[in-house]
């Protein structure tokens, strides 16, 4: 599918500077989707991409995953949603941001897996990796509660969600005993977060205060 909705041959379809060719951009494969308008907001222009490869060249996980860091691009280019956001490697990349230093043309290619998760996820789209969605969900909520990595919580989280209760346990004493896993959480981070938070809150009401009185005037 992928193959047959390739429609790089070799030609000048963009420029570095100015992205897509606007007559390019009117074939029936190029579509202004969801991900691509998100992308752009983010300053991620997908266009200025020409299949150098060098980002899927760099990837560590390149060979495990079932579309290259440069296939996701080219297909998030010809605006073949499903297929980028049903892919494992968008859940398979580790956002170690390895193929978006090797770009020549500064296409962001990390940030683009991160989008991409984060619309699947809104559009409630199976992840092919459960476990790493669940690794997901249980890192932002310790980080939501904890403002750092609560390791214990992390981890039985982890265990509860993927019902994988024995993996990697022959690893925690040796962790515990050098003092690398703490069983109660730090208070420092939580109370530190709580302050944050509330702080966040004010600034969000001053904001929408001073918006309010500028209509008002
Ligand atoms: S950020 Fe993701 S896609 Fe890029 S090199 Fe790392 S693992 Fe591969
Ligand atoms: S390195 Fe950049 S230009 Fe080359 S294929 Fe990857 S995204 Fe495209």
């Amino acid at each position: 599918m992928f193959s047959e909705c390739c429609l790089w041959k070799g030609r000048p379809m963009f420029s570095a500077s100015e992205g897509l060719n606007p007559v390019v951009s009117l074939m029936p494969g190029f579509r202004n989707t969801e991900s691509r308008r998100l992308l752009l907001e983010k300053g991620i222009n997908v266009d200025l991409c020409f299949q150098c490869r060098k980002c899927a060249s760099g990837c560590w996980a390149s060979d495990l995953m079932d579309l290259n860091p440069t296939q996701i691009v080219h297909a998030v280019r010809l605006g073949l949603d499903d297929l980028a956001l049903g892919s494992k490697s968008i859940w398979l990349c580790t956002k170690c941001a390895t193929c978006t230093a090797r770009c020549p043309q500064g296409v962001d290619i990390a940030k683009v897996s991160f989008v991409l998760r984060s619309l699947a996820h809104r559009r409630g789209i199976p992840s092919k990796l459960p476990s790493v969605t669940a690794f997901d969900r249980a890192f932002a909520r310790n980080m939501t509660i904890f403002g750092r990595v609560y390791e214990f919580g992390l981890i039985n989280q982890l265990r509860m969600a993927t019902r994988n209760f024995r993996q990697d346990s022959e690893l925690a004493m040796p962790m515990i005993f050098k003092g690398k896993i703490k069983f109660l959480p730090s208070l420092a981070g939580f109370f530190g977060m709580r302050r944050l938070k509330s702080r966040a809150k004010a600034c969000g009401k001053a904001g929408e205060r001073q918006a309010k009185e500028g209509l008002d005037s």
